[in-house]
């Protein structure tokens, strides 16, 4: 009898949603993540290089696209009308699993691969978010893919989105609208970071417009009764917002940047321009707050009696979480294991740290348990998102920089043009490849992330917060 209990318990393991294991599909793929590393770390160093902003990255993409055909995937440029856009898929039939490579650069953001600041051309862009790492990391997973299904391994298709200008205008949002997902069964992202963990936290939906105001110019001496100025609005405006800063909910951020403010001190400036940006981890408590303070604006155009226009330029959503695929990430996570440093590595994060002011403690990548989905949670917001709303997701986070380096600064940016970025680089491939054969292998399990993701997403209807093409060549 005890046998016969062992024996229906064996079993009903084996039927359980899937054991996820090392098997000879994982081991395939991880030994062509090895074969294709040195050209990955290649395709990556020269997006570094290129270190192009948002919807500037024609030589970047064009590295991941070319790598992508020439491993035998379709691809298809300039994708919902974004010249730097494009897909690259393999194989027929379902299931479709995509994968999401982003590779635009910062602002400013120029450094040398040392441990204290030191730009490689001053001023320049840098990738201070490390998403030269993001976009060949995923190319890798997704070639591992195409070359199981080539061999007939898996069965279905795997669909690579190269997707610009993560960093200001969120491109994501018009692929989403073009239906680049709507034949997609489950997404998977990653992105790099200071720490490594299936990423189960949802993110800050964020609404972004430009004010401007239009005044009269003048001497600023000799007849400035003749003015009416636009940065008199401008000032009066930011005034209205900070003001009104003490009474948003306490998980709401209003951000602006000073776009134009006039040109010189002798004339009364005709002309004033500002990004404003607000943001909370429920869009339900971020559209009330945007809708008064697109309304302050007309506040202060009435004060200065100039005029005033507001255009949007795009809106992102919080992310929709899925524990169950976060929880099948997790197993191959700790199938991996954590990811090792040299001696020489450990020093260049400690020293990194030294730089920022941080505690030199070097490289932190334990795997971390799956956490709590938390209600309201910090940090920043990604058109990942959007992504999100409108098929499952499954996320990563893989370390690419010493513990508590400041995100967006020259740090990320030598870290991810050196060995710390690499090595984190090829641990997320494997990571995301073996995640995709998981659900190539089990549809319970693509069914159980699918049934997750519409429990979550309930009668909420999905509009993109964009009113017309994407802003490519606007600033
Ligand atoms: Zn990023």
């Amino acid at each position: 009898m005890k046998q016969f209990f062992t024996l229906l318990i064996l079993c009903l393991l084996s039927a359980n949603l899937g054991a996820q294991k090392m098997n000879s599909t994982k081991k395939a793929i991880i030994a062509s993540i090895e074969d294709h590393k040195e050209n990955l770390i290649k395709v990556s160093d020269s997006i570094w290089e290129y270190a192009e902003t948002a919807f500037n990255e024609s030589n970047s993409a064009e590295v991941l696209a070319s790598y992508a055909e020439k491993n035998g995937l379709t691809v298809t440029r300039g994708v919902a009308d974004i010249p730097t856009a494009f897909t690259a898929t393999y194989g027929s039939g379902q299931p479709v699993i995509s994968v999401l490579g982003e590779f635009d650069a910062l602002p400013g953001l120029s450094q040398k691969t040392v441990p204290t600041k030191d730009p490689r051309i001053d001023g320049a862009p840098g990738h201070g978010c490390g998403h030269n790492l993001f976009g060949a990391a995923s190319l890798g997973a997704a070639i591992a893919i195409k070359e199981q299904i080539e061999a007939g391994k898996l069965k279905g298709t795997v669909k690579f989105l190269g997707t610009p200008a993560e960093e200001k205008f969120f491109a994501k949002v018009w692929m989403v609208k073009a239906g680049l997902w709507d034949d997609v069964d489950v997404n998977i992202s990653w992105h790099p970071g200071a720490n490594t963990e299936a990423d189960v936290q949802s993110g800050l939906s964020l609404i972004d417009f430009i004010v401007e105001f239009y005044g009269q110019a003048a001497h600023a001496s000799a007849d400035p009764w003749n003015g009416r100025s636009a940065s008199d609005a401008l000032e009066l405006y930011t005034n209205g917002m900070n003001y009104y800063r003490e009474h948003i909910k306490p998980t709401s951020r209003i951000h602006y940047h000073i776009q134009d403010g006039g040109q010189v001190v002798n004339v009364v400036p005709d002309y004033s321009r500002i990004w404003v940006r607000v943001r909370d981890p429920k869009r339900k408590v971020m559209l009330p707050t945007y809708e008064r303070v697109k309304k302050m604006a007309e506040g202060a155009a009435i004060m200065a009696n100039v005029d005033y226009k507001i255009s949007l330029v795009s809106g992102i959503y919080e992310m929709l979480v899925n524990r169950s695929g976060g929880e099948i990430m997790q197993k191959n996570l700790e199938l991996l294991g954590p990811i090792t440093y040299t001696e020489q590595e450990i020093a260049f994060g400690k020293g990194i740290q030294e730089a920022t002011g941080k505690p030199q403690v070097g490289m932190d990548s334990k795997i971390e348990p799956l956490r709590e989905t938390e209600k309201n949670p910090g940090g920043g917001s990604t058109d990942v998102a959007d992504v999100s709303w409108n098929v499952p997701n499954i996320n990563l986070s893989v370390t690419t920089a010493p513990k508590d380096t400041p995100w967006h600064s020259w740090a990320v940016v030598a870290c991810g043009g050196m060995s710390i970025g690499h090595k984190g680089m090829i641990y997320a491939s494997k990571a995301m490849a073996m995640t995709m054969a998981d659900l190539f292998e089990n549809p319970k399990l693509v069914a159980k992330v699918k049934e997750e993701y519409k429990t979550r997403k309930g009668d909420e209807k999905y509009e993109a917060m964009i009113d017309g093409p994407p802003p490519i060549g606007s600033n």
